[in-house]
């Protein structure tokens, strides 16, 4: 989607900070980190929200879980713990219309969020 700011990162549009890519999930680090890491995995595909995602996304949630695991351990935080976060429409908070999946940690989190 031309006007979405992940669809051009992912395209090369834009600059980002790409720390793993391949033909289905991406992840980035959040250009507004609130925690010493924080990364975003997302689809390739344009996905509004998880609201959106269903059956045929089934394979591919798994796989941005997945990711978001992968990518925590591979910043080392997988003893202290870490947090992953999908905001979901306007309650939710999220300001990005492309599914996206935040992990965060390097810190510790309170509960319950805002
Ligand atoms: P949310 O509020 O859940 O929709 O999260 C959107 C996130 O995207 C926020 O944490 C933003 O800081 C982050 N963000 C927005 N634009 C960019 C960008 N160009 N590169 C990396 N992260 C971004
Ligand atoms: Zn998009």
């Amino acid at each position: 989607v031309a006007s979405c700011v992940f669809c051009q990162l992912l395209s090369g549009e834009i600059e980002g900070d790409i720390l793993y890519q391949d033909d289905e999930v991406a992840a980035f680090r959040d250009i507004n980190p609130q925690a010493p890491v924080h990364i975003l995995v997302v689809p390739r595909r344009h996905i509004p929200s998880l609201a959106e995602v269903g059956s045929p996304e089934e394979s591919l949630m798994g796989k941005l879980l997945l990711t978001a695991a992968r990518m925590a351990r591979q910043e080392g935080l997988e003893d202290d713990g870490f947090r992953v976060v999908i905001n979901t429409g306007d309650d939710g908070g999220q300001t990005v219309d492309h599914l996206h999946v935040h992990v965060l940690g390097g810190r510790g989190m309170g509960w319950p969020p805002g």
